[in-house]
């Protein structure tokens, strides 16, 4: 039998993918499950863009190959998009557009880590930040947070991570899995650290950018004194409803994206064709449905905190973005439901989809045990079903 390789062994299946298809399984012998487990939105991709790719394939003209980095008009629509939300100036030449945003950061790992170097992780983070590092044998460094610090690292925790070994810092804001955003001056903070470092760059996963309740998006490549080091890493699954379209795409300095360029080009090519037409249309077209989608979000979180609020011993922060809760639910590790110890996350994860027909992902993939995730991408009606159905189960734990 063929041995799987060191590279992969060294990295963990994807705990979301994981439970989401245990939830589908679930499904699939008749159970009405609840699936809050990927964090994908519940909407559909709005009319105007799937009538761009409509187009596009009618028109016979996008049925070959693309050029490796994305359509030159792809590439200065999403350098449009950037002067117009973040006020950011960019050149096609510094974009490379990719299968999804998790092609983007694993092109930009694969292109520039090397065995030993290490890559400052903010815990909780999203789960294959980690695996992807662990793929390109270096080393990631955790800096942890907690609920009472609304998962936020601080610039001297910061500090205190960076060694001559670092080379990359990596985090998302608005955050998968917590919701948090970090303030400008919070941002700030950090770039006064990172002056004092050039060896550090930082990637930068603004995927979250439009699912934000507190105000206007910052990104961490405005501060122009670090501008260079930055790889701002964004996409269309999130915020235009467009996860099946796999479009993700970095802007970075000119030589950071020619190595991204090239190493695509030995591994997918340049992403589908249709879906680079109808990502045109989504970054200038009208930008209502997206907005109307953060409004929608913005009500869920809130219907589903006034129920995770009734719960008892659940400890959650107010999450400011994204579309995910992420509540400390450590108060019930060691009950038991019919003599079985829930002893983890994990347990408690399983048990919410075998009894309560539920499914989360546990905090551990995310680097933080002591939680789970919800993704609240789902009707209401689904989510009050789903939350009393979890009141209920945790109720039932002795
Ligand atoms: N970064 C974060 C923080 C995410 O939550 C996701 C969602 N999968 C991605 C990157 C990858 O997005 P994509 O679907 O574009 O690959
Ligand atoms: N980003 C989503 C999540 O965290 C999609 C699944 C994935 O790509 O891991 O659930």
């Amino acid at each position: 039998m063929l041995q799987t390789s060191d590279t992969l062994n060294r990295m963990s299946e994807s705990a979301t993918i994981k439970m989401a298809q245990l939830s589908r399984e679930l499904a699939a012998k008749g159970v009405h499950v609840i699936s809050l487990s990927l964090g994908e939105p519940d909407f559909q991709t709005p009319k105007h863009i799937k009538e761009a790719m409509k187009t596009a394939i009618d028109s016979g003209k996008y049925d070959s190959y693309s050029p490796i980095s994305g359509y030159a008009d792809l590439k200065q629509a999403i350098c449009d998009k950037l002067k117009r939300d973040n006020n950011l100036d960019y050149k096609p030449e510094n974009i490379v557009v990719s299968t999804g945003a998790k092609q983007s950061l694993a092109n930009v790992f694969v292109a520039f880590l090397n065995e030993g170097d290490e890559v400052i992780i903010p815990a909780p983070f999203w789960v294959s930040y980690p695996e992807q590092v662990k793929m390109c044998n270096a080393t990631p460094i955790y800096i942890s947070t907690n609920v009472d610090a609304e998962f936020k690292i601080t610039a001297e925790q910061l500090e205190n991570a960076i060694t001559p070994k670092t080379k990359f810092l990596v985090y998302s804001s608005p955050s998968n899995p917590t919701g948090s955003v970090y303030t400008r001056e919070e941002i700030e903070s950090f770039v006064k650290v990172l002056e004092r470092h050039p060896q550090v760059y930082i990637v930068s996963d603004e995927i979250y950018e439009h699912i934000n309740y507190v105000g206007k998006h910052v990104s961490i490549a405005e501060f122009p004194s670090i501008k260079d080091r930055v790889i701002l890493v964004n996409g269309q699954a999130k915020g235009y409803a467009m996860t099946g379209a796999r479009i993700g795409y970095i802007a970075a300095p000119a030589y950071i994206a020619k190595a991204c360029d090239k190493l695509q080009g030995q591994i997918t090519s340049g992403t589908n064709s249709i879906a680079q037409r109808g990502t045109i249309e989504a970054l200038l077209g009208d930008q209502e449905p997206t907005y109307a989608m953060r409004e929608a979000f913005k009500k869920r979180r809130d219907l589903v905190l006034s129920i995770l609020n009734t719960i008892p011993n659940i400890k959650c922060n107010i999450p400011t973005g994204a579309f995910y809760v992420f509540p400390d639910v450590s108060a019930y590790f060691g009950k038991t439901f019919e003599g079985e110890v829930l002893k983890d996350a994990d347990d408690l994860c399983l048990y919410l989809l075998n009894v309560g027909h539920v499914a989360a992902v546990s905090g551990s993939g995310f680097g933080a045990p002591e939680c789970i995730r919800f993704s609240y991408a789902a009707s209401e009606e689904n989510l009050k079903e789903a939350f009393t159905r979890v009141k209920n189960a945790l109720e039932k734990l002795s």
